[in-house]
């Protein structure tokens, strides 16, 4: 990679701040409802502590958008990190100032101190160098961990760099980067990916992208109504994107051209709209009604997917097949993921609906990589050099 791991930095007694992704979930109790991305920086934030760092964490937590916002605070992940790590972290009241200053002058080597979200600060999300300048003058070595804002070039993961030599990335956006590359650059075939959710205007790079180096596309989910329009067929009440309609055309012609299988659903599970309690029916993918939505791939559609996945050697999956959200729409999801658990090849699996759906069918074990990022995975997949990524490189 051209990146230093933290494993190379000489830590003790070093004052490390480390760029964590802490944008957990809270509820209206500002209770933490899945800790899954605390977890993944165990690793890195343990090791600092273990080579007896003076550790300073940085997050942001939602979109405050530059005002301080309580129902923000990263006080309940300093609590559940403590828990975690069976020693006491400390918060910071602010990210930079000289109250902040001051407490991480305190530290002592093995102690750990958590800054408050960084978002609280307009500048972070404009990468303004003053408040990068304050940031890195909090420490002498620099390590990033959050792979999840890789694809954003912000104050505390791209402005930082610009003001403190020594950088590395930390265990977690290693692993993440080493995985998607081991898709990208010599996947084991056949290579298949995977794609669903809502939108295909969010895939649509993605989908450009998959085209040079994948075996087989497999579609599901709202998206894929979009690419059944495109060929002519009614769409009842299921969500389209009209516009694209040209786009998504003309990528079933390039997948024909370079001879890459491109699977669209052949039947679904239809109902007047996306809520709990409505009549269901299976439909054939060109008999759908005018006032029913597909809400979920069908029969047909999971046993076809199923067989098109059978031989992969390598597998990428993003987004849910149906609203799985709904009982009556999961089927789809679970099925997929059943597969993509069983297959024997490298799976790869991004997206927080992906990973949930992959959670409630308990499979979360049995696939290779499930990635904690959203944008950051779909951007390098996609082909894009991630600038929280580049930065690091020496
Ligand atoms: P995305 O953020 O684009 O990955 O989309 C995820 C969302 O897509 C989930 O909340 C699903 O409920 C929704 N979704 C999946 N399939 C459909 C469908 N057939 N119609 C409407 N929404 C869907």
């Amino acid at each position: 990679m051209g990146i230093k791991s933290i494993q190379d930095l000489d830590l003790k007694s070093k004052k490390v701040l480390i760029r964590v992704d802490f944008n957990v979930p809270l509820d209206e109790n500002s209770n933490i409802t899945d800790d899954v991305r605390i977890k993944a920086a165990l690793a890195t934030i343990q090791y600092a502590v273990n080579k007896r760092a003076k550790v300073i964490l940085m997050s942001h937590l939602g979109r405050p958008k530059g005002k301080i916002d309580k129902k923000k605070s990263l006080i309940p992940v300093a609590r559940r990190l403590s828990e975690l790590l069976g020693t006491s972290v400390n918060m910071a009241p602010d990210c930079i100032g000289d109250k902040v200053k001051a407490m991480v002058d305190e530290l002592k080597p093995g102690e750990v101190l958590m800054l408050e979200n960084l978002r609280f600060h307009i500048e972070e999300e404009k990468n303004n160098p003053e408040f990068a300048r304050a940031l890195a003058s909090l420490g002498e070595v620099f390590v990033n961990d959050a792979f999840a804002t890789a694809h954003r070039a912000h104050a505390s993961n791209v402005g930082i760099c610009d003001y403190i030599k020594e950088k590395a990335a930390g265990f977690l956006l290693i692993k993440e980067v080493e995985y998607i590359n081991r898709a990208l650059k010599d996947p084991k075939r056949p290579f298949a990916a995977i794609l669903g959710g809502a939108k295909v205007s969010d895939k649509l790079e993605l989908l450009e992208n998959f085209l040079e180096k994948v075996d087989k596309i497999i579609i599901g989910g709202g998206m894929a109504f979009t690419f059944v329009k495109a060929l002519g067929q009614e769409t009842g009440k299921s969500l389209v994107e009209d516009d694209l309609l040209d786009s998504a055309h003309a990528i079933m012609e390039k997948a024909k051209l370079k001879g890459v299988k491109f699977y669209l659903p052949v039947d679904c599970s239809c109902a007047a709209g996306p809520k709990e309690g409505l009549q269901t029916s299976f439909r054939t993918i060109q008999e759908i009604p005018e006032d029913l939505m597909g809400l979920d791939i069908g029969p047909a559609s999971i046993a076809l997917f199923s067989e098109a996945l059978g031989d992969c050697n390598t597998i990428v999956w993003n987004g849910p097949m149906g609203v799985f959200e709904i009982d009556a729409f999961a089927a789809g999801t679970f099925a997929v993921a059943k597969d993509v658990a069983a297959s024997r090849g490298l799976t790869i699996v991004g997206g927080g609906d992906t990973d949930s759906a992959l959670q409630k069918a308990g499979l979360t074990d049995k696939v290779d990589f499930i990635s904690t990022a959203g944008g950051a995975f779909l951007e390098m997949l996609g082909g894009r050099v991630l600038p929280g990524v580049v930065v690091l490189e020496q």
